[in-house]
């Protein structure tokens, strides 16, 4: 009885995966589908009617726009209960607060990502009559206590990533809160998301923050 003795399979055609090559490397091979699920995204819409979507302002979104909560001590559910019982109200302003609340169309954190907005709808988060709000999705990232930062922007740079593929974004157009002046504020530009900025504006961390969305963009298949 031969006992044939081989080595562990190894190589693309005897395990299906060369062992050899990083996994997810370049065109990698993740379907949409499979990003998606790795984002976690629950969907927990504000109420149409009230509060942020008392109008709804329909968008075909250009871009991304990445913010940060600079809240220390409230998680995804806790936003997205106060999106939907109307305690975020936007800034008096004069330049065109519209809804006179706040409203987003995501937020992010260590374990999950939650929907408040469809992305069809305008949001209420950038730079009140602006660009930003008129063309933009808008993602909040948390940084409460407990809340691990390095896995809340790994899991915003796959949703990005999921965003871009499904609404035709470009790269070039994922932009931090910063990049949206806002009018009849001093300074315009929001230090916003602050700790993806380097003396408060985007350097070498939002190029870095890009390098992650880019990887994954990549690793979805056609
Ligand atoms: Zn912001």
């Amino acid at each position: 009885m031969g006992v044939s003795v081989q080595c562990s399979p190894v190589g693309p055609l005897a395990g299906g995966r060369d062992p050899y090559r990083p996994p997810s490397s370049q065109s990698g091979g993740v379907s949409l589908g499979s990003m998606q699920r790795q984002v976690n995204l629950h969907v927990d819409l504000v109420k149409k009617g009230t509060y942020g979507r008392r109008v709804v302002r329909p968008m075909n979104p250009r871009y991304i726009t990445i913010h940060s909560t600079q809240n220390y001590t409230a998680g995804a559910d806790k936003h997205s209960e106060a999106l939907k019982n109307g305690a975020l109200r936007s800034p008096k302003t004069r330049y065109g607060n519209r809804i006179g609340f706040l409203i987003w169309h995501f937020t992010v954190e260590d374990g999950k990502a939650i929907q408040h907005l469809p992305t069809s709808e305008q949001g209420e988060h950038a730079d009140f009559a602006g660009p930003g709000n008129r063309l933009s999705i808008g993602i909040e990232m948390c940084e409460n206590r407990g809340n691990n930062l390095a896995t809340t922007v790994e899991r915003t740079a796959k949703l990005t990533a999921v965003l871009m593929k499904q609404k035709g974004i470009p790269l070039n157009n994922v932009v931090p809160h910063y990049h949206w002046p806002r009018r009849g504020k001093t300074p315009p530009n929001k230090n916003c998301p602050h700790f993806l900025l380097d003396h408060g504006r985007p350097g070498a961390k939002w190029r870095k923050f890009l390098g992650r969305v880019d990887y994954y963009y990549r690793q979805i298949t056609p």
